[in-house]
C-alpha cells in the first residue's frame, strides 16, 4: 500500500491514516490509470491500473517528476502545456486527448482528466486520470470509414434513397435523391421527411406507411405511391423500406424510391392496346363467322336455283321461238349465270379442300396436253387483249399422276390472272420442265403485267384476299383463285410460289411430284 502523504504526515493520528488508506483503496479500485501529483508535478502515488497499464513499478514511479517517468515517456509537449499552463489557471480540465507512442505499450490515445485538490494544510494535489481510448477511437474511425464507404455505395445507387432516423428525420440522402427532386443537402438533412421540399412528402399514404406499417413489420416492398410533386410533376413512385437495427432498437430507416412513371405508362398503354387488340380479334372472329355462314348459304342455297335458271334459259334458247335480240339476251343471261355458278363452285371446292372432304381423281397425265387444253380455254381472252402467248414445253417430259380437272383449273386460274393483270400488248408465258432435283414437274406462268408488291406474296394465297390497292373496281374477282390453286397443289404433294417486280410482271410457279 502506498501513502498519499509525505513522511511527516505518517506521524499523524491513526484515524487520519485510516482515511488515507480508505482513499487509496478507492483510488486503487478505479479501473482507469490515476496519478496523484504534488504541486511540483512529482508523483505522490499512482493506482494499480496505472502500474498495470504502463507496466511500471511503484519504485520507479513514486517521488519522480512526471516527465521522468518510464524513461521520459510522459515528457510530451502537449502534456507540459497542459500541466504547466492550463491547470494553474483553470484547476480542472476534461477529456484532453493525447496521442502518444509510449515505449512499452505502443501508440495510444489517452483521454486526460485532471482535478486540483487542496488539503486542509493548503497542500495542493493534482489527480490526473488517464483513460485509454485507443480502441474506442479506432472503432470510431472504423465506423466513420464504414459510414463513408456506405455513403459512397448509397451515392452510386441510381434510385433516390433517404436514410431516416427513428423520428423520421433525414440523416442523409444520396445524389440520385437530390437530382431527382431538385433539392440540396442543406434543405434536406436534419429535416423531418414530411417537411422536405415544402411538405411535398407530407402525403397521407406515406404517413400511414411510415407511422403504422413500418414500426410493425420493419420492411415494406414495392409500395406504389402516386403523387403530384411540385418540382417534377405527377409521378408514380415505388417505395421500398428497410429498418437497419442495432440490437433491439431501430437505428435507421432506408427508404428507396424508384420512379416507375414511365414504366406504368407503358404498362397502361400495353393493357389498353391488348384490350383493343382482343376486341378487334373478337370482331374479326365475328366477321369471319358471318362470312363463313354467308359462304355456306351461297354454296348450299344459291347453287340449286342458279343451276335451275341456267337450265331454264338453255331450254328457252332451244325452243326456237325467240327472235335474234331475245336470243342474245338469253345468251347473256346464260353466260352470267355460268360465271355465277363458277364462283359458287370455286367456293364449294375451296371449302371442301379446306375441310379435307375433296378427293383427288388421279389419272396418268401428259403435261403438254394439259397445257394445251388450259390454253385453249383462255385463248379468246388473251387474243381480245392482243397478248403474245408463249409456250415452252420441254420435249422430254415424263407422264405423271394428277387430277386432270383440278390441274387444268389451276392453269386456267393462273393464265386468267396473267391476262387480267397485264395490259394490252403484253406477253404471257407458260413453261413446263422437270425440276432441277428431278423429283417433280415445274410449271410456271409469267406475265409482263403490273406486278405484285412483295408484302402481298404470302396473303394473296389466302381465300378472299387481293392486293389491297386494287380492291375496288374488279367486278369478277373473288380472291378465291389462288387459294384454290394452293390447296389443290398441296393436295397433290407439291407447292406454289410467286416472284414479281412491280411494274414489270409476275411469275407464278408450282411443282407436282413425279412418280
Ligand atoms: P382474284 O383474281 O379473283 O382476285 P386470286 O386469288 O386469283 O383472286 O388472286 C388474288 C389477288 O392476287 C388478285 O386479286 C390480284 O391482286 C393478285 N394477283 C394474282 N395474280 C396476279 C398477276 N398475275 N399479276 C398481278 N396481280 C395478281
Amino acid at each position: 500500500m502506498v501513502d498519499f502523504y509525505t513522511g511527516s504526515m505518517r506521524k499523524r493520528k491513526p484515524l487520519v491514516e485510516d482515511v488515507q488508506s480508505f482513499a487509496q483503496n478507492i483510488v486503487d479500485t478505479v479501473r482507469e490509470p490515476l496519478l496523484i501529483l504534488d504541486a511540483t508535478l512529482r508523483v505522490r502515488s499512482a493506482n494499480r491500473a496505472f502500474y498495470q497499464t504502463f507496466q511500471v513499478s511503484p519504485e520507479e514511479t513514486e517521488d519522480r517528476l512526471i516527465y521522468e517517468l518510464g524513461n521520459g515517456q510522459w515528457d510530451i509537449p502537449a502534456l507540459r502545456t497542459l500541466l504547466e499552463d492550463i491547470i494553474p489557471q483553470k484547476s480542472v480540465f476534461n477529456d484532453f486527448e493525447l496521442e502518444h507512442d509510449f515505449p512499452i505499450i505502443g501508440c495510444k490515445v489517452m483521454l486526460l482528466n485532471a482535478r486540483k485538490l487542496r488539503q486542509g494544510d493548503h497542500t495542493e494535489f493534482l489527480v490526473l486520470a488517464m483513460e485509454d481510448v485507443t480502441e474506442r477511437r479506432r472503432a470510431e474511425r472504423l465506423l466513420a470509414d464504414i459510414e463513408t464507404y456506405a455513403q459512397n455505395i448509397v451515392d452510386t445507387v441510381r434510385e433516390p434513397l433517404l436514410m431516416l432516423d427513428p423520428t423520421l428525420r433525414v440523416r442523409s440522402a444520396n445524389r440520385a435523391f437530390y437530382q431527382t427532386f431538385h433539392v440540396s443537402p442543406e434543405e434536406t438533412e436534419g429535416q423531418l421527411i414530411y417537411e422536405l421540399g415544402n411538405g411535398q412528402w407530407d402525403i397521407p399514404a406515406l404517413r400511414t406507411l411510415l407511422d403504422d406499417i413500418v414500426p410493425q413489420r420493419s420492411v415494406f416492398n414495392d409500395y406504389e405511391l402516386e403523387h403530384d410533386f411540385p418540382a417534377i410533376g405527377q409521378r408514380v413512385m415505388l417505395l421500398n423500406a428497410r429498418e437497419l437495427r442495432a440490437g433491439n432498437h431501430t437505428e435507421m430507416l432506408v427508404l428507396a424510391m424508384e420512379d416507375v412513371t414511365e414504366r406504368r405508362r407503358i404498362r397502361d398503354l400495353e393493357i389498353r392496346y391488348t384490350e383493343e387488340l382482343q376486341e378487334s380479334y373478337r370482331r374479326l372472329q365475328e366477321l369471319e363467322k358471318l362470312r363463313d355462314d354467308l359462304t355456306n348459304m351461297i354454296i348450299h342455297d344459291l347453287r340449286t336455283p342458279v343451276t335451275s335458271i341456267i337450265w331454264s334459259m338453255q331450254a328457252l334458247k332451244g325452243v326456237g321461238v325467240l327472235d335474234e335480240v331475245q336470243r342474245q339476251m338469253v345468251g347473256i343471261a346464260i353466260r352470267g349465270g355460268e360465271t355465277l355458278l363458277g364462283m359458287i363452285n370455286d367456293l364449294l371446292d375451296v371449302e371442301k379442300m379446306e375441310s379435307g372432304l375433296m378427293q383427288l381423281d388421279y389419272a396418268v397425265l401428259d403435261a403438254a396436253e394439259l397445257v394445251a387444253s388450259a390454253a385453249g380455254q383462255v385463248a379468246p381472252l388473251s387474243e381480245s387483249k392482243r397478248l403474245t402467248f408463249v409456250r415452252h414445253i420441254a420435249t422430254d417430259l415424263p407422264p405423271f399422276r394428277g387430277d386432270e380437272d383440278k390441274l387444268r383449273r389451276i392453269l386456267v386460274n393462273l393464265l386468267g390472272n396473267g391476262i387480267k393483270f397485264t395490259s394490252a400488248g403484253g406477253t404471257l408465258t407458260i413453261e413446263v420442265r422437270v425440276a432441277d432435283n428431278k423429283q417433280s414437274l415445274l410449271f410456271s406462268v409469267s406475265d409482263t403485267g403490273e406486278g405484285i408488291p412483295s408484302e402481298a406474296f404470302e396473303h394473296i394465297f389466302e381465300k378472299f384476299s387481293q392486293v389491297e390497292s386494287r380492291r375496288g373496281g374488279r367486278m369478277m374477282s373473288t380472291g378465291l383463285g389462288l387459294a384454290f390453286c394452293k390447296l389443290a397443289i398441296r393436295a397433290h404433294g407439291g407447292h406454289i410460289g410467286v416472284e414479281s417486280v412491280l411494274g414489270e410482271g409476275s411469275k407464278f410457279f408450282f411443282t407436282i411430284p413425279l412418280g
